[in-house]
C-alpha cells in the first residue's frame, strides 16, 4: 500500500470507517432524546464540554504537573491545566486543586494514599444505607487496605445521626472520616463533622460527587471550609465531562498531587482537563445557578406528586436532586419497578435502601433524580406527569400494552424538550 492511500484512509469520517460504531453511538444518542433520563449520577455535558472532551487534546501525554512535565511539547497542556486548576479553585473557595482523577473512585483512592498507610483506620458510610463503594466496600481496594467501620442511618427518620456518628468515631478512633454518599437525600450541613473528626484527631475527607452543582452553585452548604480533602465527579450534578477533582488545603496539596501522579495514574487525560475548566466555566454563569435551583424545585415537585400518589420515600422527602423510593410495603422489587419503567421509556435505577430486606442486586428501592431532564428544561408540572407514568409503570395491571402506550406518551413530552438536535454520528 502506498502513502496516499493510508492517508485517505485516515480522513474518512466515523460512518464510513465504522459503520456499526456509528450506528450503535447513534442509537444510544436516539435512546437519550427519547427515554427520561431519571438517574441522578447522570446528567446531558453541553456541546461545548463535549466538543472539549472529543478534541485531539486527547492525544498528547502530559505527564506531571503544570511547568513539571516529563514531556515535552506541553506548552498549550500547560495553559489549559492551570485554568481547569484556578477556575476550580475559584469556583469552590478552594487553596489547591487536582484537577487529574480519571474518575471519583481514583480521586477517592488518591486521598487515601496521600493520607493512610495500610491497615489505617477510615468511618464511612454503609453502602447500602447510601454510602459509596469506594468508601470501604470488603470488595474494594479501600475494604482490602484499610480498617473500616459503617456508620448508617436512623431506621426511623432515614437521616444521619452525628451522636451515633461521634460514638462510632470514639470508638474506632480512624485516621479518616468520610463523610458524603451516593443516596442520600439530605442536606449535610458540614460544620458538626469537623468537630467530630477533630475530637479524634482524624483528617475528613468530603465526597460530594453527587452534590457538586448545587454546591458550586452555593444552594448547598460547602465543605471546603471544613474537610481537610474534597473529592467530586465532574459528571453528575456538575455537568461536565467524566472524572473527578480533588480540593484540598494548601499544606496537603504536595501529598495529594504526588498520590494522584505518580502514586495512581500516569498520563492525565488532557481532552478531560479540557473540558472539566469548560465546565467550571459554564458553573460560574447565572444560568447555572438557575439551573441549580431548578434541580432543587422538580426534585421537590416529584418527590411530592410520588407520595401524593402513595409512593413511600425515605426520611419523607427531599431536599436536594434524588429520593429514595421505599417499596417494601408493595409487591414489587426494585429491579422489577426499574425494569416496568424501562419498558414505559422511563430510566431510573434500582437501589438498595436503608436496612432493605433484599438483596443488593434486587434491592426494594428506586432513585429517582432530576439533573438530566431539568437539563432539557422540564419542570415541575412536568414532574407531575412523570410521577403519574411511574405509578402507573410499576404496576402489574397496567401490562405490555398499557406501558408501551406511556412510552409513547413519553417520547412525545421528550420531543418537546429536545436535546442535541445538531448531533448525528452517522454523516
Ligand atoms: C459517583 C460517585 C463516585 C465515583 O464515581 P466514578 O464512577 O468512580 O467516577 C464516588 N463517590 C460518590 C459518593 C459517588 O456518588
Amino acid at each position: 500500500m502506498v502513502a496516499e492511500e493510508f492517508e485517505a484512509a485516515f480522513h474518512r469520517p466515523l460512518s464510513e470507517v465504522d459503520p456499526e460504531v456509528a450506528r450503535l453511538i447513534n442509537g444510544d444518542l436516539r435512546r437519550q432524546q427519547e427515554q427520561l433520563v431519571l438517574i441522578p449520577s447522570e446528567n446531558y455535558a453541553s456541546p461545548a464540554v463535549l466538543a472539549a472532551f472529543g478534541s485531539v487534546l486527547q492525544n498528547k501525554y502530559a505527564e506531571g504537573y503544570p511547568g513539571r512535565r516529563y514531556y515535552n511539547g506541553c506548552e498549550f497542556m500547560d495553559a489549559i491545566e492551570s485554568l481547569a486548576i484556578e477556575r476550580a479553585k475559584q469556583l469552590f473557595g478552594a487553596e489547591h486543586a487536582n484537577v487529574q482523577p480519571h474518575s471519583g473512585s481514583q480521586a477517592n483512592v488518591a486521598t487515601f494514599l496521600a493520607l493512610l498507610e495500610p491497615g489505617d483506620r477510615i468511618v464511612a458510610m454503609r453502602l447500602d444505607h447510601g454510602g459509596h463503594l469506594s468508601h470501604g466496600l470488603a470488595t474494594n481496594i479501600a475494604g482490602r487496605l484499610y480498617d473500616v467501620a459503617f456508620y448508617g442511618v436512623d431506621r426511623e427518620t432515614g437521616r444521619i445521626d452525628l451522636d451515633e456518628v461521634a460514638d462510632l468515631v470514639r470508638r474506632h478512633r480512624p485516621k479518616l472520616i468520610i463523610v458524603g454518599g451516593s443516596a442520600y437525600p439530605r442536606t449535610i450541613d458540614f460544620a458538626p463533622w469537623r468537630e467530630i473528626a477533630d475530637s479524634v484527631g482524624a483528617y475528613l475527607l468530603a465526597d460530594i460527587a453527587h452534590i457538586a452543582g448545587m454546591v458550586a452553585a452555593g444552594i448547598h452548604p460547602s465543605p471546603v471550609p471544613y474537610a481537610d480533602v474534597v473529592t467530586m465527579t465532574t459528571h453528575k450534578t456538575l455537568r461536565g465531562p467524566r472524572g473527578a477533582i480533588i480540593l484540598c488545603r494548601q499544606e496537603l496539596a504536595e501529598r495529594i498531587d504526588r498520590a494522584v501522579f505518580p502514586g495512581l495514574q500516569g498520563g492525565p487525560f488532557m481532552n478531560a482537563i479540557a473540558a472539566r475548566a469548560v465546565c467550571f466555566r459554564e458553573a460560574m454563569q447565572p444560568e447555572f445557578k438557575a439551573y441549580q435551583r431548578q434541580i432543587v424545585a422538580n426534585a421537590k415537585a416529584l418527590a411530592q406528586a410520588l407520595m401524593e400518589r402513595g409512593l413511600k420515600l425515605v426520611s419523607g422527602g427531599t431536599d436536594n436532586h434524588l429520593m429514595l423510593v421505599d417499596l417494601t410495603d408493595r409487591k414489587i422489587s426494585g429491579r422489577l419497578a426499574a425494569d416496568r419503567l424501562e419498558e414505559a421509556g422511563i430510566i431510573v435505577n434500582r437501589n438498595t435502601i436503608p436496612y432493605d430486606p433484599r438483596s443488593p442486586f434486587v434491592t426494594s428501592g428506586l432513585r429517582p433524580g432530576t439533573p438530566a431532564v431539568t437539563t432539557r428544561g422540564m419542570r415541575e408540572s412536568e414532574m407531575v406527569q412523570i410521577a403519574d407514568w411511574i405509578v402507573q409503570a410499576i404496576q402489574k395491571k397496567t401490562g405490555e400494552e398499557g406501558r408501551r402506550r406511556i412510552r409513547e406518551e413519553v417520547r412525545r413530552l421528550c420531543e418537546k424538550f429536545p436535546i442535541y438536535p445538531e448531533l448525528d454520528y452517522l454523516r
